[in-house]
C-alpha cells in the first residue's frame, strides 16, 4: 500500500506527530530502525517537564516548550503518565550568578512564565536544607516538574496505533527516492511507499534530510551522562536544584526522579559518534565533584545506575522545522534538550504547517479514548499496594522484582499491551523491573524466562 504519511522516528516527537495525524482521515505509519518505540534519545534524558522559563525568548523552541508544558500536563492527567510538580530552585553560587538572577527572571517573563521569584540565601536553604555551603541566593520556578519519559513516549505511540497508525519497527531507512506521486523509503527490510514523509529521526535527521537533496544542518551528538542514587537518598532532595545556565547548556542539576530516586547530571560533551551512549570515568568523576558542591551528603549515598543520552545538537540556534511541499516532505530537526516537554506542541505546529501547504487534514468523526497507562511512578498507588487489585487478580500480589516491587501481573499486562516489549530493556521501561538497586541481579533470570515465553520475542 501507499501510506498518506510515514513518520520516521518513534521517539517522543515522532510518536506525538503520528498520534496527531492519525486523528485525521489519513493512513499513517510510524516507523523506526529499532525494535521498540522510544529507544533513542527519548529513553535517556533528565525527564523534566520544563516550563520554558530559561528558553531564548522569541524562538520557536520557547513557544513549543511553553505550549508543550500545558499540553503534556493535560495529556498526563488523561492517560495516567506520572508527573510530580516538585518545583525547581535555581541556585546562585557566586556574585556574578547572583547578579544574573534579575535577568533570568525577566527572561522567564518574556517567555510567558510569570511565577519566578528571587529569594535570599536563608530561603534557599529553607527550600533545600541539604544544599552545600556557599549559596548566595536563588530563583524559584514553582511549576518545573518531573515526569516519566518512558510512559510519555509509550502513551503517545499507543494512542497513535489505537487511532489506526501502523507501527513499523526494525525498519531502518537507508535511501529515499522521491517520485511524482509517491516517495519510496528503501529500508533494511524492503520498500515502504508513502505520499508524505515526516522526518523525526532525531540524531539521524540530517542524514535523512540529505536524501531529499538538502544540506542545511549537521547533528552533533552532545552526550549527557547522569548518575542515579538509591532511594535512600530521596529525602535529601525534594525539588529540582538547577544551576545558572551557561552558553553550553542548562548545566548539572540534582533532582528527585519519578521512580523515587535522586539523579545528578547531565554532563555536556560534543562527540562525533552518534551511538556513543556509554558512560565514562571522566564523566563519573566530574559529576561526583559537582555533587560534592550541590548536596555533599549525596556522596555517602550509593549510586544505583549511570546512563547517558545524546542530545541532537545542531548548528542552528533554534528548532528547525520546515515543510517542502514540492517533495511532500517535512523536517523536524534540532530538538536538543527540550523535546520531551515540547513533543506534543511540535505535533500541533506540524499539523498547522501541513495544512498551510495544502494537505487535507480532516478530523476522524470518532476517536478512541486516550490509553490509560499503567502507573510506574513512586508517588502514586502501584499494583502491589492496591488491595482491591490484588483481591481481584492475585498476579498483582506476586512480586517478581523486589527492589522496585514489580508484580507478575504488571509484567503480564506489559506483554499483552498494544505495543509489547521485545527486550528486557523494553520491559524495564514499561514496568521498572530490573531498574532498582540490584539492577536485575536477583530478578533478571526470572524476568528473562518470562520474556522468552512470549511469542512476540520470537
Ligand atoms: C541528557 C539529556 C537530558 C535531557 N533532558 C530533557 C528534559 O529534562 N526535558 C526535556 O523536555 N527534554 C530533555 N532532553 C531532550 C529530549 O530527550 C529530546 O529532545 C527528545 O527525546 C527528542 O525526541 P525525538 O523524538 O526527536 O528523538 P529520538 O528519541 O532520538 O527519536 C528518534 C528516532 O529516530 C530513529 N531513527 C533515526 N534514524 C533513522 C532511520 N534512518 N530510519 C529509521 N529510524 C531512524 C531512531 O532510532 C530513534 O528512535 C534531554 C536530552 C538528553 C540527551
Amino acid at each position: 500500500m501507499t501510506y498518506d504519511v510515514v513518520v520516521i522516528g518513534t521517539g517522543i516527537v515522532g510518536s506525538a506527530v503520528a498520534r496527531d495525524l492519525s486523528g485525521c482521515q489519513l493512513s499513517v505509519a510510524l516507523l523506526d530502525a529499532r525494535c521498540d518505540v522510544g529507544d533513542g534519545t527519548s529513553k535517556a534524558n533528565t525527564a523534566i517537564l520544563h516550563t520554558g522559563f530559561d528558553a531564548k525568548p522569541g524562538t520557536l523552541e520557547s513557544r513549543m516548550v511553553s505550549r508543550g508544558y500545558q499540553m503534556l500536563s493535560d495529556y498526563a492527567q488523561q492517560t495516567g503518565i506520572p508527573v510530580e510538580h516538585t518545583g525547581a530552585l535555581l541556585v546562585a553560587w557566586d556574585t556574578e550568578q547572583l547578579d544574573a538572577l534579575p535577568t533570568l527572571k525577566a527572561k522567564a517573563t518574556a517567555n510567558g512564565y510569570q511565577h519566578c521569584e528571587i529569594v535570599d540565601a536563608p530561603t534557599v536553604y529553607r527550600h533545600v536544607p541539604h544544599l552545600g555551603d556557599g549559596a548566595l541566593g536563588g530563583l524559584t520556578v514553582p511549576d518545573e516538574s518531573i515526569i516519566c519519559t518512558w510512559t510519555t513516549n509509550l502513551a503517545l505511540a499507543t494512542d497513535a496505533v489505537n487511532r489506526g497508525a501502523t507501527l513499523l519497527l526494525n525498519h531502518e531507512v537507508r535511501t529515499v527516492e522521491v517520485g511524482d506521486a509517491a516517495t519510496t523509503l528503501h529500508t533494511s527490510v524492503g520498500a515502504v511507499e508513502t505520499r508524505w514523509v515526516v522526518n523525526a529521526a532525531g540524531l539521524g535527521a540530517d542524514i535523512l534530510d540529505r536524501e531529499f537533496g538538502f544540506d542545511r544542518f549537521t547533528v552533533t551528538p552532545r552526550r549527557g551522562e547522569l548518575l542515579v542514587y538509591d532511594k535512600l537518598a530521596r529525602p535529601l532532595v525534594d525539588k529540582i536544584v538547577l544551576p545558572v545556565p551557561s552558553a553550553v547548556g542548562k548545566g548539572v542539576l540534582v533532582s528527585p526522579t519519578i521512580y523515587g530516586n535522586v539523579m545528578l547530571g547531565p554532563t555536556a560533551e560534543d562527540l562525533d559518534d552518534r551511538t556513543a551512549t556509554g558512560t565514562s570515568e571522566a564523566g563519573f568523576e566530574f559529576l561526583l565533584s559537582k555533587g560534592a558542591t550541590l548536596v555533599p551528603k549525596l556522596l555517602s549515598e550509593e549510586v544505583t545506575a549511570a546512563y547517558a543520552g545524546l542530545r541532537a545538537a545542531i548548528d542552528h540556534g533554534d528548532y528547525l522545522i520546515e515543510a517542502d511541499p514540492a517533495q511532500r516532505y517535512l523536517l523536524i530537526g534540532g530538538i536538543r534538550s527540550t523535546g520531551l516537554t515540547a513533543g506534543m506542541a511540535i505535533a500541533e505546529y506540524v499539523h498547522g504547517l501541513l495544512e498551510d501547504v495544502g494537505m487535507p487534514l480532516v478530523a476522524k468523526p470518532e476517536l478512541p479514548a486516550p490509553p490509560r497507562m499503567p502507573n510506574i511512578g513512586e508517588a502514586f498507588t502501584r499494583p502491589y499496594q492496591d488491595d482491591e487489585a490484588i483481591a481481584a487478580d492475585a498476579a498483582y500480589g506476586k512480586i517478581v522484582c523486589f527492589c522496585e516491587r514489580v508484580t507478575a501481573g504488571e509484567i503480564r499486562d506489559a506483554f499483552a499491551s498494544v505495543i509489547p516489549p521485545r527486550t528486557l530493556e523494553g520491559l524495564r521501561r514499561r514496568t521498572r523491573a530490573m531498574n532498582g538497586r540490584c539492577q536485575g541481579f536477583y530478578c533478571g533470570a526470572e524476568v528473562q524466562a518470562l520474556l522468552e515465553r512470549q511469542d512476540i520475542h520470537r
